[in-house]
């Protein structure tokens, strides 16, 4: 890598759409303390259709968000027109500036328990983890394998969505199944969003002025999908997802937590198949499922016009939520901070007041003024008496992986 080489580009690559990010790392000589400058950002949608859309942003410059559509047969069109896009801003993949490219990939199972630079046998084994995550990996596969063909001499880093809740104990992490077929079919709790959650965590671990290894804090991501986790001094000890993220909270469109008998009912009495329980638990259940919207701010809108559907569902995903606090409240034993991200927690007031509502003798509770308050910031809600302190602390998943990547490649 040359001397100044500081640059990465975060991927992430959908089934049909791939997200990127170019950032500067800056010159932090540790790599991991660096702050990022974003330079660019965009969106490739519709993939394989005859109307893919390419919007682009080139933030370093100043420039004008600049959309392109026309048919985009695969990753390979699509990441060939992200370069082109990056290059027309003098920001080209064959830039000697750029450090490295960062993946998310979602399910790094076991053995990935950290960022990896990516050869032939990290794929190889990336890809032998497709049977337990059929949605996500090959398209993070496919991503990865194009950007390698453009930039082969490139390092390139995989940062797992899993690897954060690698550290869970195995009494947490195991299902109470027959241990052979468990393991045969490596089934257990693997977990999601470990990115957000590492994030999130040690930046309220900063907002309270204190290094993660000294606080316990609770992380609500909620966003279209969401999950809890409990992490111990830095560590994460328990998470709501589980062999995907299907698990826990109550999601956008997905059931989260289900008796899993209800799947035997749906096949033997109402005569369903495997991929229409798939379909039903995955994108049909949820906020969606419930009140036939799976954005907040609508839900919001519906509530306050007296609408009795979105009202059940607002409180089926709060019961559900303030489940989780308790359940990890006990699980960590003290509980430093809860802190609320992504695009629910960081921009619905109502869910963060209600979802502590009533928890005043566990120590939380949540100040109506700065609750109400807007803003990108971490800050804090909870009142100076609550034992608790209750954060929202917007998250960002690309300048982990950014950080994470440019760290690997710095060592
Ligand atoms: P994410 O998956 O983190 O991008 O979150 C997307 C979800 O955040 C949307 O489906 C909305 O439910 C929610 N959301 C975004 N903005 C707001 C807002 N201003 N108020 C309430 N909910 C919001």
């Amino acid at each position: 890598m040359s001397a100044t080489a500081t640059r990465v580009l975060v991927l992430n690559s959908g089934s049909s759409s791939v997200k990127y990010q170019l950032l500067d790392m800056g010159a932090e000589p540790d790599g991991g303390s660096a702050t990022g400058t974003r330079l660019a950002v965009g969106l490739v949608e519709r993939i394989g259709e005859e109307s893919s859309r390419l919007v682009h942003t080139p933030l370093a410059a100043g420039g004008e968000t600049r959309e392109t559509e026309g048919a985009m047969a695969d990753h390979e069109a699509a990441l060939k027109a992200v370069a082109a896009e990056l290059a027309a801003d003098g920001l080209g993949l064959d830039s000697p500036e750029l450090a490295a490219i960062g993946h998310r990939v979602v399910h790094g199972g076991l053995k990935f328990t950290a960022p990896t630079v990516i050869d032939d046998a990290v794929l190889a084994e990336i890809e032998r983890l497709v049977p337990v995550a059929p949605l996500h990996n090959p398209a993070n596969i496919t991503g990865i394998r194009t950007a390698r063909a453009l930039r082969p001499d490139l390092p390139q880093v995989a940062v797992f969505d899993t690897a954060f809740h690698t550290t869970m104990p195995e009494h947490a992490a195991r299902y109470a199944i027959d241990v052979a077929t468990a393991d045969a079919h490596r089934i257990r709790r693997y977990g999601f969003h470990g990115t957000s959650h590492a994030y999130v965590s040690r930046k309220t671990a900063e907002l309270l002025g204190k290094d993660p290894s000294e606080v316990n804090v609770i992380v609500l991501h909620l966003g279209n999908g969401a999950s809890a986790s409990a992490v111990a001094g830095g560590r994460c000890v328990d998470t709501s997802m589980g062999l995907t993220p299907l698990e826990g909270l109550v999601m956008g469109t997905r059931s989260g937590d289900i008796d899993p008998a209800v799947t035997f009912h749906l096949k033997r009495v109402a005569g369903m198949s495997t991929d229409e329980i798939d379909a039903l638990l995955n994108k049909k259940s949820g906020l969606v499922g419930l009140c036939g919207d799976n954005d907040m701010r609508e839900i919001r809108r519906r509530i306050d016009e007296g609408d009795e559907r979105a009202r059940l569902a607002f409180d089926i995903y709060i019961h559900r939520l303030k489940k989780y606090i308790g359940a990890y409240s006990a699980v960590l034993g003290k509980v430093d901070a809860v802190a609320f991200t992504a695009g629910v927690g960081e921009n619905a007031a109502p869910v963060r007041e209600a979802a502590v509502a009533g928890l005043e003798e566990m120590g939380l509770a949540v100040d109506a003024t700065l609750n109400a308050v807007r803003s990108g910031e971490p800050r804090l809600i909870s009142p100076d008496y609550a034992r608790v302190a209750v954060a929202v602390v917007p998250t960002d998943e690309e300048l982990e992986i950014a950080q994470q990547t440019y760290a690997l490649v710095n060592a």
